[in-house]
């Protein structure tokens, strides 16, 4: 079973990014509301400043070399001030490279990202491949003296100001379910790479997300990350390490909905008493709270998991990410409750995050693709155990 306890410098990473979130992102966030600008360049030096970029990747490549639970406890406090800056604190961009980048991508691009002066995105989805990613289009070919891709890619984050894009595409058209897909580098500028239509959402807006056309887009050799045809090996080994901070994420924007639903309840008075006095109210808050420690447990017990390799760690992730992201739905729609009339108005930021709460059901892995895996685990649980007892 795993067991996790904080560190002194856990508990001071904690405190660092409390105080960076409540005292920066928190009025970045309701400035970005009235403005419905990109994330600002401005924010992403500050915290590459106090050393909230790259917080995965290690040291040496100018990143924070911080292990998954660390990673975990640090993300909850940034998407408790703003959940659009936790997409540059720990990219998935990021993890490719890791896995399977040379020295020299390393260094060309790991660098500037922990930095903030790169912007990379993540290229996956397509419009007959979301969930189904194995079922991507985009072709990538080796011709002469490096690689061709051609396809059409949608829903990328931040695509149009990307300096770099790690794109997944189909290398050999004929391969087993999974396998045949490679990755490559397209830096911005390179001919062919068209940045499409914007989509315009109802959440997350600082980072828009765009349709990304390779148009005979062409890339020299060096820009493949890996061997052809393994991509999805190297994304894979991530998936426990993501999916277990995504529930942190998830906890840090219910927790902080319902602590500012609190103090707004405690001053509110109706029927001569302090709404949150209310029996009623004192339960469901109770609840609710009971909830976000719960997926707060549970996705710092993934986040151990990853660090230790437990096999058990995807399956665990999974959990943490479908429960804590039903929880910041729920917690988030009644925190908007809490306020009653007010909690309508943009004025709060309720309405923002019960906005950004549907989307953690969504990216990164749907609820219900998720609930896959987690189930296809209990079934195999289930046969081991009878098998056991036969036996
Ligand atoms: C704000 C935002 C940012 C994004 N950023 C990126 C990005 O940077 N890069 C990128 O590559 N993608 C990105 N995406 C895409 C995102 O990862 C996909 O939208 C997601 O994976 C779901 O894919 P889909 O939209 O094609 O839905 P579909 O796969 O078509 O799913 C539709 C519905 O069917 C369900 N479903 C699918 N398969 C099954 C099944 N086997 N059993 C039961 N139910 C199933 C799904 O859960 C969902 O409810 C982003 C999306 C959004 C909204």
């Amino acid at each position: 079973m795993t067991q996790y306890q904080f560190s002194e410098e856990q508990r001071a990473l904690r405190e660092a990014a409390r105080k960076f979130a409540q005292g920066v992102l928190v009025p970045a966030a309701a400035e970005n509301e009235r403005t419905g600008v990109e994330f600002p360049k401005a924010v992403l030096r500050d915290m590459a400043k106090h050393g909230l970029l790259g917080l995965d990747v290690p040291v040496e490549y100018g990143g924070q070399g911080l292990d998954t639970l660390s990673c975990a406890l640090i993300l909850e406090e940034l998407a408790a001030g703003w959940f659009s800056s936790t997409i540059f604190a720990m990219n998935l961009a990021t993890g490719p490279l890791l896995a399977a980048g040379s020295e020299a991508q390393k260094k060309k691009f790991l660098g500037g990202i922990c930095n903030g002066e790169i912007v990379p995105a993540f290229a996956l989805t397509e419009p007959a491949g979301g969930s189904d990613a194995a079922n991507i289009k985009t072709r990538v070919a080796r011709e002469g003296d490096g690689y061709v891709l051609r396809g059409q890619k949608i829903f990328i984050t931040n695509a149009h100001r990307a300096d770099v894009i790690i794109v997944f595409a189909r290398s050999t058209a004929d391969a087993p379910r999974g396998k045949g897909i490679s990755i490559v580098l397209v830096e911005k500028g390179t001919p062919g790479l068209k940045i499409g239509q914007r989509f315009e959402t109802i959440a997350h807006g600082a980072n828009p997300i765009w349709e990304v056309v390779f148009d005979e887009c062409r890339v020299p050799r060096e820009n493949l990350i890996g061997a052809e045809g393994e991509g999805f090996s190297y994304i894979q080994k991530d998936f426990a390490k993501i999916r277990a901070v995504y529930g942190s994420r998830c906890v840090g924007v219910a927790q902080a909905a319902i602590d500012y639903a609190l103090q707004y309840a405690v001053e509110r008075v109706q029927f001569g008493q302090k709404v949150a006095s209310f029996q009623g109210i004192r339960f469901k808050v109770a609840e609710l709270v009971t909830k976000i420690e719960a997926a707060r447990q549970l996705s710092y017990r993934a986040a151990a998991m990853a660090d230790e390799g437990h096999h058990e760690a995807p399956v665990a992730a999974s959990m943490a990410k479908i429960f804590a992201s039903q929880v910041a739905v729920e917690v988030t729609g009644e925190a908007m409750q809490l306020l009653g009339g007010h909690g309508l108005l943009r004025l709060h930021p309720l309405e923002r995050m019960y906005r950004e709460a549907k989307l953690f059901q969504i990216g990164d892995g749907t609820s219900e693709v998720l609930k896959l895996l987690v189930s296809r685990h209990a079934n195999k649980r289930a046969t081991d155990r009878q098998s056991a007892r036969v036996d």
